[in-house]
């Protein structure tokens, strides 16, 4: 190994942060002003303005954890790599690692909050090059029960106008003016998250018509770019004369990868084509007790789901059962028998149509599962 020998290699002009980060194998700089430095030209001194930079487009995130990326102005990286080349010197810290672990610092010490490279809250992205730094936040997953009056449909629907586009009809949102659960809880939640940017996994549907009771339909909503990651456990939404409620709400601790399978105690009111006799509501009981039946889905594999229960009383042709059902059934076609066997209309011998039915409790069986749960949020 041959000596290097002070001046046999021009000196870099540097400034004492860039000198100092090429470690103790490097010959001696000249250490200069920023500006001056052949490096960064003086980048590295605008990193207390950026943290305050930071600082100022965080104001709106509640976040616990944060992360720092830098983006260079063109050239800065570039120089350090032909420093390091020209004088053979490896290993070192590189500039972008070192500003990001300042502008981290600043941060942590202005916020108090911790650095969390591999799951943070929010992202900051320090752009040197612009001046500014951006912030992206992590979603977040919210879970919530809801129950519901008549006349509310579950999901919002297309605007069958524009089918989606937007016009005068549907005010240029592409979606029906009318009241959903979906739309109640997206007004809601908005107001909670401060992002309007949501994606519901709902645990089963129900009827426009269909009452949904307590404790309520299971949920999970994903909120992107939140400003806000805490949740209420219960709140309310008006939607026209009834209420939208929300209870047992929580905040997930990431992205479920398996969703529960859930059975339901529905109330069916049905109309049959002729008088139902008092045997026929007998063999209903015995033939839905803890009965399979299969559901032929078209493009679909044939689904088998269990029918619990089911207790009926007849009026002449009018029909009130009550039946325990696996999600997945479709309560309207275990009635009629469309595509469903065996139904309340195969086992009585007489069409019945479906004319309404409520969800009066939801069971989920087995539990949700993450891809990955942070440490730190066991604990909640
Ligand atoms: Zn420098
Ligand atoms: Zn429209």
């Amino acid at each position: 190994m041959k000596d290097r020998v002070p001046g046999a290699v021009p000196a870099y002009k540097l400034c004492q942060w860039c000198s100092g980060r090429q470690g103790a194998e490097a010959p001696p700089f000249d250490v200069v002003p920023g500006r001056e430095c052949f490096v960064c030209g003086g980048v590295l001194d605008s990193v207390p303005q950026m943290f305050k930079m930071a600082g100022r487009r965080l104001r709106p995130y509640e976040f616990r954890t944060f992360s720092v990326g830098v983006t260079l102005p063109v050239g800065v990286q570039e120089r350090e790599d032909e420093l390091r080349s020209a004088l053979k010197l490896k290993g070192g810290e590189t500039i972008k690692v070192q500003m990001a672990k300042l502008v981290a610092a600043g941060i942590s010490e202005s916020t108090g909050k911790k650095v969390d490279k591999a799951r943070p809250d929010v992202a900051i992205l320090s752009d040197f090059g612009r001046g500014d730094a951006l912030v992206s936040s992590k979603p977040v997953f919210y879970y919530g029960k809801y129950t519901k009056p008549a006349g509310v449909a579950q999901r919002r629907a297309l605007c069958g106008e524009c089918r989606g586009g937007g016009c005068s009809e549907c005010k240029g949102t592409g979606f029906k003016v009318a009241p959903s659960v979906e739309e109640a809880l997206r007004t809601k939640l908005l107001r909670f998250a401060g992002s309007d940017r949501m994606v519901f996994t709902w645990l089963g549907s129900e009827d426009e018509d269909s009452r949904v009771f307590p404790p309520g339909r299971p949920f999970v909503v994903e909120v992107k770019g939140p400003k806000k990651r805490q949740f209420p456990r219960k709140f309310g939404a008006r939607v026209g004369g009834g209420l939208v409620a929300v209870s047992s709400g929580r905040m997930l601790p990431s992205k479920p990868v398996r969703i529960p399978s859930f059975r339901f105690k529905t109330t069916i009111r049905a109309t049959a084509a002729s008088k139902v006799q008092p045997e026929g509501i007998s063999e209903l009981h015995a033939r839905f007790r803890r009965a399979t039946v299969t559901f032929e889905r078209p493009n679909n594999r044939p689904a088998v789901k269990m029918v619990y229960s089911v207790r009926a009383r007849a009026r002449g042709r009018a029909l009130v059962i009550d039946a325990e059902l696996d999600g997945g059934l479709p309560v309207k076609r275990f009635v009629s028998g469309e595509l469903v066997s065996p139904s309340v209309t195969e086992v009585l011998k007489t069409e019945v149509g479906c004319r309404s039915f409520d969800i009066c409790k939801v069971r989920e069986i087995g539990a949700f599962e993450f891809g990955e749960i942070a440490r730190d949020e066991e604990k909640n």
